[in-house]
């Protein structure tokens, strides 16, 4: 190893010749087209959809009643479906998500717990199902456009219709079923998306209606027909359809659904439909559709008779309502540049106070931040309904759970609320319109939707503490055996840990990416074009890639390998910091044969500092011989060069990768005199050596101390060994505690 400096421009040369890697080279650094898809006709190069871009089509007629009294729900449906693929199809595969209700069918129990000395009841009977109870459908027919049966088999979750001859590509067929299914109880299972809940208070019910006819499995040009079944963690992928729906519930019952109600003046009352034209005027507020009084009052009504609500809803997804004589309703309008849409609040009165005061108004923000990040909400309504427990989305609708106790919520409880109507009416956004497959990578969903979630909470409750590469730092510190990279498919995660894999982890890499490697600008720019260009369409993780990189002209395949593809984390030492200063006197030296050796104040060099208190150390520059320049005849001013250099810090930072990924570094400069500087290294340093390097500054002043990444920008995962001089190692015991926080 050469101690001593010979002057700037050989010094990158030597830098790669002195520290060759001694550790295999991984290729951090190499493209990652042989990990994603590779583009054709139907997905461009660029991330964008190809020429030959196609996807199905399916459109639905359904009339469906609620059954209070059994708590079943019954229907029929026709399915028109478009097949705009090139290939013709021998059968077709319809989604029964109902049937993973049934008992046997739910692995997922034992998934997520096992039986201790002790045990609450609940998750007992959440893991043995000791109390049973009726679940999944009954498929009453399936029958062709001429009313002929058609040939069908079950699959749990799925089922097969076998088609007397194949469905031609750009041929359309139509065919009817008729279904019913017991509505679950939601407190019986652990991820209860829909089904009721009882108030045992005044003998009323809420219903959550989802995933409840038979749906289109999505056939694409990756995949064929959706093939993995419905577990439950892997949610679900669906066609784009237009929906015509009438509900037949007890006729006092109010219903939240997707799309535009087309029979207001048959189920609502005059009263009623005056107030939603005042609300449709209400920029600044929500108005009362239904009061508590009226809801009360409904509570207690108990009808036997029955109401048929009609919907429709064009381009969407997937289809949900809740239905119950216990609701409150709020309205407001929220004006977009290009439209103007109906934020809307239903609630039990249990959800009072806090529902009337934030639910609209967290959804109103939500569709503003939102629709500036991306396009603007192209639907007509968008709904948060008050649930118990957890947050689940559908097109313009979402279940969001969060209530007070007695009235009262603390400031932990109604932040978290707030964030849950956020974030599920943000999944309009990922994936109810930018439809990616949620069965097999939620990370696309989740990660994208909870990367705008915490925009919009910084933005619009700065109050409330939102989400930043320190987040993840607990994480990816934690068990490498048990870590899975983001790119793992949705049911293939550990229930501990998908939060933090599929939300927060591709969130921070956003950030990362927006804030400090791309830049804002250049990265919101490429993030609104993969929204719009996927705008209605199936995209996959390499179209995304792909159109972060076409964007923005910035090669990120080393952060989508690291960040996306492996469970590395960043962890920089800051091993040494060397001092260097030339003194100017000295050389001035005209004689360029001869060898200047600099006189340095200091001593002692041969020992790796501590820290500066011993000084800059020696730096012997050589006149450049002749051979240096080759064939060029002029010669660079070298007098000048060191005098440029004279009384200036010289200073060479060694780091040291421990973590894995490569990133950008930055160094902070604390000078003697209090004041601050920071250097930023973009992460291709890392290219000639990925486990350490050495760079080389030139500073003015003197320098007291140097940080890596001051400002936490890249979750480094160990900051305790950032800085020079080292900062004191805690004792065993700090350790200890602060691996157990
Ligand atoms: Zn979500």
């Amino acid at each position: 190893m050469l101690k001593k400096l010979l002057f700037f421009f050989s010094l990158i040369l030597f830098n790669a010749v002195t520290l060759a890697q001694t550790q295999p080279w991984q290729g951090k650094f190499e493209p990652i087209d042989n990990m994603i898809n590779p583009p054709n006709s139907y997905r461009a190069a660029s991330g964008a959809p190809g020429k030959a871009y196609w996807q199905q089509r399916a459109d639905y007629k359904i009339k469906a009643t609620l059954d209070e009294e059994n708590n079943t729900i019954t229907g029929e449906e026709t399915i028109t479906y478009h097949n705009n693929s090139p290939d013709d199809l021998s059968y077709i595969w319809i989604q029964l998500e109902q049937n993973v209700n049934k008992k046997g069918s739910e692995d997922f129990g034992s998934f997520f717990n096992s039986i201790k000395d002790s045990i609450n009841t609940r998750q007992m009977q959440l893991l043995t199902r000791a109390i049973d109870f009726p679940a999944g459908y009954t498929i009453k027919y399936i029958k062709d456009a001429n009313g002929n049966p058609m040939k069908s088999f079950v699959n749990n979750t799925m089922m097969k219709v076998v088609l007397k001859e194949p469905l031609k590509s750009g041929v359309s067929i139509s065919f009817s079923m008729a279904w019913s299914y017991p509505i679950t109880d939601r407190s019986m299972f652990f991820l209860s998306r829909e089904g009721y809940e009882y108030f045992p208070g005044d003998d009323n019910t809420v219903y959550l209606i989802a995933h409840w006819f038979p749906r289109m499995a999505v056939y694409n040009d990756t995949e064929g027909w959706q093939n993995q079944q419905f577990q439950r963690l892997g949610e679900f992928a669906l066609e784009f359809g237009d929906y015509y729906v009438e509900l037949t519930v007890p006729e006092d019952h109010i219903i939240a659904s997707t799309g535009s109600l087309q029979n207001g003046d048959a189920v609502l009352s005059k009263t009623q439909q005056e107030r939603l034209k005042e609300a449709a005027g209400s920029f600044d507020k929500p108005v009362m559709i239904v009061t508590k009084d009226e809801a009360e009052n409904n509570e207690k009504a108990k009808s036997n008779k029955q109401k048929t609500w009609i919907f429709s809803a064009s381009n969407v997804r997937d289809f949900a309502f809740a239905s119950s004589r216990k609701f409150l309703w709020d309205a407001q309008a929220v004006k977009l540049p290009t439209n103007t849409v109906m934020a809307m609040s239903f609630y039990p009165k249990e959800g009072l106070p806090v529902w009337k005061e934030e639910s609209t108004k967290a959804i109103k923000n939500a569709l503003e931040v939102y629709s500036e990040a991306t396009f603007d909400y192209p639907y007509p309504v968008a709904i948060s309904v008050n649930t118990s427990n957890i947050g689940m989305e559908f097109p313009m609708i979402s279940f969001n759970g969060g209530r007070p106790k007695n009235g009262k919520i603390s400031d932990r409880a109604r932040a978290g609320m707030i964030g849950t109507i956020i974030h599920e009416v943000g999944h309009n956004w990922f994936p109810m319109i930018v439809s990616s497959d949620e069965r097999k990578w939620m990370w696309m969903d989740e990660g994208l939707n909870t990367f705008i979630h915490q925009r919009t909470v910084a933005e619009r409750y700065p109050e409330f503490s939102s989400a930043t590469p320190k987040t993840i730092v607990p994480f990816m510190s934690g068990d490498k055996n048990i870590m899975r990279p983001i790119m793992t498919t949705s049911d293939n995660e550990i229930l501990t840990q998908f939060g933090n894999n599929f939300y927060m982890k591709p969130t921070v890499g956003l950030q990362m990416l927006r804030n400090s490697i791309v830049g804002r600008e250049l990265f919101d720019q490429a993030f609104k074009e993969y929204a719009n260009r996927w705008k209605y369409k199936h995209p996959n993780p390499a179209d995304l890639f792909r159109t972060l990189e076409d964007a923005t002209a910035v090669d990120l395949d080393w952060f989508f390998r690291g960040w996306f593809f492996t469970t590395d984390n960043v962890d920089m030492e800051l091993t040494d910091v060397k001092w260097f200063r030339v003194n100017e006197e000295e050389l001035n030296s005209k004689d360029q044969k001869k060898t200047v050796k600099l006189k340095i104040e200091g001593e002692n060099f041969s020992e790796q500092a501590k820290d500066f208190s011993s000084g800059p150390e020696a730096i012997t520059m050589t006149s450049t011989p002749d051979a240096s320049y080759g064939g060029f005849l002029s010669r660079m001013d070298e007098p000048e060069l060191r005098k440029q250099l004279s009384d200036k810090n010289i200073y060479v930072v060694t780091i040291k990768n421990i973590g894995g990924l490569v990133m950008p570094v930055t160094i902070e400069w604390l000078y003697t005199d209090g004041s601050r500087e920071i250097d930023t290294l973009p992460a291709e340093v890392w290219r000639g050596n990925e486990y350490e390097i050495k760079r080389t500054f030139v500073k003015e002043k003197e320098v007291s101390k140097v940080n890596l990444d001051p400002n936490f920008e890249f979750a480094d995962t160990d900051m305790r060994n950032n800085s020079f001089p080292k900062v004191e190692a805690p004792s065993e015991f700090d350790a200890f505690k602060s691996k157990q926080e």
